[in-house]
């Protein structure tokens, strides 16, 4: 713990300035107009958020295994001295999602381990930095309490949670028992604009979404339970200003979710600003930006521009270390009290992309930071490197177009298991559960050598983002066996129409993005290439009386049309992307808080060794007197042999490099 009272940071530059030595130093820092308008009874406090770190403290993607300029804890902190020099006076706070997320958080948990007095990475970061307090992200409990606890504990700054039980709610959110601090009210000096000290406190409040009781059901279960968010706030904000808190601060590890409020709620922090009391929100969890120009418009109740949740100043500062979340404020002497007078919000970036799209870094790597965590990062990138499991069938994408393909084959195993375990205890849990996934390396623009290829035999981290190349996370949708058919309609456009006795005809269309092919695991079928397709790759309708999807079977019998079906996939597909039929938001049942590929990572290191053999569920249609071809890369040629249920011999060199493959029908 650090001691309760010390005079809030005031960077001697910003001091020298409000001493009117600003002209000689205008050029490094712009003083916050606060810092320079506040009189006698005024002062300038400003707030700064980190959120959503998830053990990202270097800008390196493990995953790629190479450096990465729009992420890190490392970049964020070189900006923190600025901004305190902008400010008057400030304290620095985190919004949680801090354990887990990335390799350094795997190797930290799986490989190094976290006893007791340990210091992890992230921490020995934040305590460099000086944080003055924190809170819970849904993702501190995915490797269990003891883990947790272990690494929360080395903390130099207080960390609050007030809807996190140890057992039952009780009757008064006041009289639960809990894991951690509800709320901190720190007692600070704060200097106003006459240069004199006064005492102010203020008071942090942490929440966590109750959905973690779902999420990580394995590790919390009979540990603790969670409870509403607005219910919490309303219980114990009265009591924050009982204790003589000036200011009370949210720390919501919870986004902005504007469909109305409901029990329970995920992204509660726009219903949390309007409970009374509350003065100010950090808000995180949903990765996005507030305020500002792309997230967040057009949404009742929400100022991108101000950056207001209900009139009252809020952030959320991006993931990864993306922005600094700023809530910049002017308070005045009430009497006893300090009060808001005026305020300013602002996310501030760490990186920019210039006219040509590509990332621009604006900060450099802040030294001390770097240091705390060189040993870990090493041991990270040997950990990355090295294999967490062995893979008995070789992972390869080079057919992943013409067959069914082993690359995609693991991903639907994955998300399958992780799927079927969410819904185990809920209203879904009779449903059958599918799974939906497309090859992403298969060559294309990347050339003939961007296809996944592990071989036989250990398998190491990194090569999971070969699997999986996007950081998307896992969502489920729920829909009828009709809506199966057309997704499976709108993945087969992009095959080109064949005619019957074609020979060699092209198959693929190059227009049609490859992410956008989706298998679909747990059913059977086959795909008739002498029907047109019948969506384009926009998903309008084009052929709407032709069906290229024959034989759809589940469970050995033609699908009931009717029938519901739960589908896991990701983000982007469950929430409209690729404008596949009739998919979108309002079919999404289930919203995981894990990327897809953690998902794969976690399935590897669980299973020891994977056994990703296609099951072959689809192929096309037999066609008599009938060949098309395709490319792909030329490695493809060591993997012929193991290929079963499609008729593929080498056609020669293609052009660019790749290699040219004939398939009979
Ligand atoms: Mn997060
Ligand atoms: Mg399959």
């Amino acid at each position: 713990m650090p001691p309760m009272s010390s005079l809030l940071d005031l960077h001697p530059i910003s001091r020298r300035s409000l001493l009117g030595g600003l002209a000689a130093t205008a050029a490094l820092v712009t003083l916050h107009p606060f810092a320079a308008r506040a009189n006698g009874s005024q002062a300038h406090l400003r707030l700064m958020e980190t959120t959503d770190i998830h053990v990202n403290v270097m800008p390196y993607d493990y995953y790629a295994d190479k450096p990465n300029d729009t992420m890190g804890l490392a970049r964020t902190a070189s900006i923190i001295d600025q901004i305190r020099a902008e400010a008057g006076n400030s304290l620095l706070i985190d919004n949680g999602d801090l354990l887990q997320g990335n390799p350094m958080g795997d190797y930290m948990a799986y490989k190094k381990g976290m006893k007791a007095g340990d210091l992890h990475p992230v921490i020995k970061a934040m305590n460099v930095l000086g944080y003055d307090c924190g809170t819970l992200g849904n993702h501190e409990f995915n490797y269990g309490l003891d883990f947790m606890f272990n690494t929360l504990g080395g903390a130099n700054f207080p960390i609050v949670c007030a809807n996190l039980t140890k057992g039952a709610l009780a009757a008064d959110p006041k009289l639960d028992e809990l894991h951690f601090k509800p709320y901190v009210i720190l007692d600070k000096m704060i200097r106003d604009g006459s240069g004199a000290e006064s005492p102010i406190k203020i008071g942090f409040i942490g929440f966590v979404p109750p959905q973690v009781m779902v999420w990580d059901a394995k590790n919390l279960e009979g540990s603790a339970q969670t409870r509403d968010i607005v219910e919490t706030a309303r219980a114990w904000v009265p009591r924050m200003k009982e204790e003589g808190a000036d200011l009370v601060i949210a720390l919501s590890h919870s986004g902005i979710d504007v469909h109305g409020q409901t029990e329970r709620m995920e992204n509660a922090s726009l219903y949390l600003a309007g409970v009374e009391g509350i003065d100010a929100i950090f808000t995180g969890h949903q990765h996005l930006v507030f305020p500002g120009p792309k997230d967040f418009v057009d949404v009742p109740g929400a100022d991108p521009v101000k950056g207001t949740l209900l009139g009252k100043p809020a952030v959320m500062a991006g993931f990864w270390g993306s922005h600094m979340g700023l809530i910049d404020l002017l308070l005045e002497k009430d009497g006893k009290s300090w009060k808001i007078v005026d305020f300013t919000c602002e996310a501030r970036p760490i990186s920019h992309r210039d006219e040509n799209k590509k990332v621009v870094a604006d900060v450099k790597d802040k030294p001390d930071v770097v240091a705390a965590v060189s040993a870990e990062h090493q041991a990270t990138l040997d950990y990355v490197r090295t294999p967490v499991g062995k893979t008995s069938a070789p992972l390869y994408s080079y057919f992943a177009l013409v067959a069914d393909d082993p690359s995609v084959q693991i991903v639907s195993i994955a998300q399958t298991a992780y799927i079927k375990d969410m819904l185990k205890d809920g209203d879904l849990k009779d449903l059958p559960v599918l799974s939906a996934a497309a090859p992403f390396k298969v060559g294309g623009r990347g050339g003939a050598d961007y296809f996944t290829d592990v071989p036989a035999g250990d398998i190491a981290i990194r090569n999971v983002a070969d699997l999986y190349l996007y950081p998307n996370t896992i969502q489920a949708v729920a829909i009828t066996g009709e809506q199966v058919k057309n997704w499976l309609e709108m993945s087969a456009g992009i095959f080109n129409q064949i005619t019957p006795g074609a020979k060699d005809a092209a198959l693929i269309n190059p227009e049609f993005p490859s992410y956008n092919y989706d298998v679909i695991d747990g059913v059977t079928y086959q795909i008739d290439l002498t029907k047109p397709a019948r969506y384009d790759k926009d998903g309008v309708v084009v052929h709407p009386e032709s069906s290229r999807i024959v034989n759809l079977q589940f469970a050995g019998h033609p699908i009931d049309p009717g029938q519901r079906f739960v589908v896991a996939t990701n983000n982007y597909r469950a929430g409209g992307g690729g404008k596949f039929p009739e998919i979108a938001g309002d079919k999404v049942v289930f919203v995981g808080p894990d990327t897809n590929r953690d998902i794969i990572v976690r399935y590897i290191v669980e299973q020891g060794t994977i056994d990703p053999q296609a099951d072959g569920n689809w192929s096309f249609a037999p066609l008599a007197d009938t060949t098309v071809t395709f490319e792909t890369g030329p490695k493809a040629r060591d993997y012929l042999a193991a290929i079963k249920g499609a008729k593929i011999e080498d056609a020669g060199d293609g052009a660019d490099g790749f290699a040219k493959f004939r398939l009979t029908l």
